[in-house]
């Protein structure tokens, strides 16, 4: 079997979140590149990558560059396609534009391999169960009132999602005492058997993530997590908060590639890995970076695109929660059935997934 074609396309998927009903930014947009690998014997492997911003034309044409060095190549020969496209970006790698693109060739070829050997991915990565708990992100914003944030949690529970995060370092006149004060709010409203996460986004100093952090832990509100408490790759003042503070510290989605998961875990700066599909370099060094964590005996969990980190998040034995983030649910066909706040994976060959043509056709732009 070669690779015989590649294609790939722009579109612009509306930012939208649809779990709460929560007032939307409706300018809020987010470039996607699309693409499709073919081979000769008539497989069809899909892949994605974005946060590429302003310069997606850019991301699309590294996408289309590395993947015409694909043509002709053994799919199921992922490693040796990496190698390859590595040496040919020359130095461009090993973070920035060249992983980004590579993550959607290294999707697409794990798609490939799944519909050869007829096996569906969460299955073929290691199958440790077939469902997993989810939990609902993007609703409960920092942009949100007091009111309105509280009112949206609520809507959540009654939706029957068990896990919810929000968010901190609230913008404008904020204090300690009224960022604890909308998290006891939030709390009250959802009950004390639902598992509350929450974003600081690298908003906070160190000091401030330990202050808030402690008074957070002492109002009672039993976060399940802290996110992206300080600057992503402070590693050293990551440790100081997760020494100082009882609440699981949580980061890794800004990480790229492997290596630097590494330091982060070596410093002990994060007793949750958050591994994000596209900057990590694809699902080959998604599954590397969890086999690392569960040598450190740390649990593991995804960063949005919840379609394909449900695959990932299943196989693995220290897989914890997928992030629900619906913006790109109206993109895929087959998507894992939400069921009592768990995904549930189909037996369908490799990511089980088709792009939605009315989808492309709405959300295309002329390139
Ligand atoms: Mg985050």
């Amino acid at each position: 079997m070669k690779i015989s074609r590649i294609r790939s396309q722009i579109l612009v998927m509306p930012q939208q979140d649809p779990l709460a009903d929560t007032p939307e930014d409706t300018s809020a947009a987010r470039p996607i590149v699309i693409v499709r690998l073919d081979t000769d014997d008539g497989i069809e492997g899909i892949g994605v990558t974005f946060y590429g911003g302003a310069i997606t034309a850019s991301l699309k044409r590294a996408v289309d560059d590395l993947g015409a060095l694909t043509v002709g190549e053994d799919p199921l020969r992922i490693e040796a396609i990496v190698a390859k496209l590595r040496t040919a970006a020359g130095g461009s790698g090993p973070a920035g534009m060249f992983t980004l693109a590579l993550s959607a060739i290294d999707i697409a070829l794990w798609d490939i391999r799944g519909k050869a050997l007829n096996q569906p991915l969460w299955k073929l990565l290691g199958g440790a169960r077939q469902r997993v708990p989810t939990y609902a992100s993007g609703a409960l914003r920092r942009n949100l009132s007091l009111d309105e944030v509280v009112a949206a949690a609520g809507r959540l529970k009654d939706k029957g999602f068990r896990e919810m995060k929000t968010q901190l370092a609230l913008p404008g006149d904020t204090s300690p005492a009224k960022e604890v004060e909308r998290m006891r709010r939030v709390r009250e409203a959802i009950g004390p058997d639902i598992k509350l996460m929450c974003d600081i986004n690298q908003r906070w100093r160190v000091e401030q993530a330990i202050d808030i952090g402690k008074r957070v832990e002492d109002a009672g509100v039993g976060l399940f997590w802290l996110e992206d408490v300080t600057t992503h790759d402070d590693y050293a003042g990551l440790a100081r908060v997760n020494a100082a503070l009882a609440t699981p510290i949580c980061g890794g989605e800004l990480v790229y590639g492997i290596v630097p998961f590494r330091h982060m875990i070596e410093a002990r700066s994060v007793d949750y890995v958050m591994i994000d599909l596209i900057r990590v370099g694809g699902i080959t060094q998604w599954m590397k970076v969890a086999g690392m964590a569960e040598a450190f005996n740390l649990p593991v969990v995804s960063h949005v695109v919840p379609e394909i980190h449900a695959h990932l998040v299943t196989a693995v034995p220290n897989g914890l929660t997928v992030e629900y983030m619906g913006w790109m649910l109206r993109l895929f066909e087959g998507t894992a059935a939400l069921e009592n706040s768990e995904l549930v994976l189909s037996d369908r060959p490799g990511l089980g997934l088709a792009f939605r043509e009315d989808a492309i056709n709405r959300f295309k732009v002329a390139s």
